[in-house]
């Protein structure tokens, strides 16, 4: 699979929650990433994808990787786009299965 961030190689390793992904980017890291997330990744431009990670690596718990949500998202978005719209209510419907 591609890396949902940056679109090198990258593997998905076991994740526990079979609602997420857990992605090992050779450039990013590993990282987890949810169904909502990865939708509202795609639209994105490759530089607002580094901040989205960038965000969930500064959230971060303790002894967890990363896990970026559509609230890390929506959180980066309101950030850089103070006078935005509601970028959650402009997002498409969420369907995304894991393959
Ligand atoms: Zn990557």
């Amino acid at each position: 699979m591609k890396c949902p961030v940056c679109g090198s190689g990258a593997r998905d390793i076991a994740s526990s929650d079979p609602a997420s992904l857990s992605i090992r980017c050779l450039v990013d890291g590993d990282y987890d990433l949810d169904a909502e997330g990865a939708r509202a990744l795609g639209p994105l431009s490759p530089s607002e994808r580094q901040g989205v990670l960038s965000a969930a690596i500064r959230a971060k718990q303790p002894g967890h990787r990363p896990r970026i949500t559509l609230a890390t998202i929506i959180g980066v978005r309101r950030a850089s786009e103070p006078a935005g719209e509601d970028v959650a209510a402009s997002l498409a419907p969420l369907n995304l299965e894991r393959s």
